[in-house]
């Protein structure tokens, strides 16, 4: 099992930790040529413009977008959740566009900008949940499953094999929403 984690920016060597722990063999991807062979791929947390402004110079963007278009397991978290999104509520860009969901960036403010709370990710029960900066999901397309849910606002979705979540789940001890990321691969 060969897991793809972009690696331009941002908290990916706690993805690439947890999934090394769970047995899975990563590959971080940087350059055009890192993208191959790959069974999943996980997109995580960081700043989503500089993300998304170095996938497309590095020649990404496209093979990205195949595979994940290909049904490929994808894990995207924070940044890599607005990364995916096929409407941003408050900026102009769309970047792959391939999650049918409206999503509001840096939607807690910054009074709120960081906090951490527990609750149900699909049928995983009490996980821990740690925003930061974080995005929520303001509305979601037909074929999307809602995951969880934080005060009245939607955190996290599945749409076919690609799981879009508002909080990090590699930044906990907690494995649970990887190991059920691996199970899709
Ligand atoms: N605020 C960031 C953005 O808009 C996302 C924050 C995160 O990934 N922790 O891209």
């Amino acid at each position: 099992m060969r897991i793809g984690v972009l690696a331009v920016q941002g908290a990916f060597e706690e993805h690439i930790d947890v999934l090394r722990r769970l047995g899975a063999e990563t590959v971080e991807l940087r350059q055009q040529h890192d993208i191959r062979d790959l069974d999943g791929l996980v997109l995580p947390g960081g700043e989503s413009t500089v993300q998304g402004k170095i996938i497309r110079e590095t020649g990404m963007f496209e093979p990205l977008y195949e595979l994940i278009c290909g049904g490929v397991p994808v894990l995207a978290t924070c940044a890599g959740l607005i990364l995916l999104s096929e409407k941003l509520s408050n900026d102009e860009n769309v970047w792959f566009g391939t999650l049918p969901v409206t999503v509001k960036r840096n939607a807690y403010g910054r009074q709120l900008g960081s906090f951490e709370t527990v609750g149900d990710v699909g049928d995983i029960r009490k996980f821990p949940e740690v925003f930061i900066r974080a995005p929520y999901i303001e509305s979601v397309g037909e074929g999307v499953t809602v995951l969880s849910s934080f005060e009245d606002h939607v955190t996290g979705v599945r749409f076919g094999c690609q799981i879009g979540l508002s909080f990090h789940p590699e930044l906990t001890a907690d494995t649970r929403v990887h190991e059920y990321f691996l199970s899709l691969v």
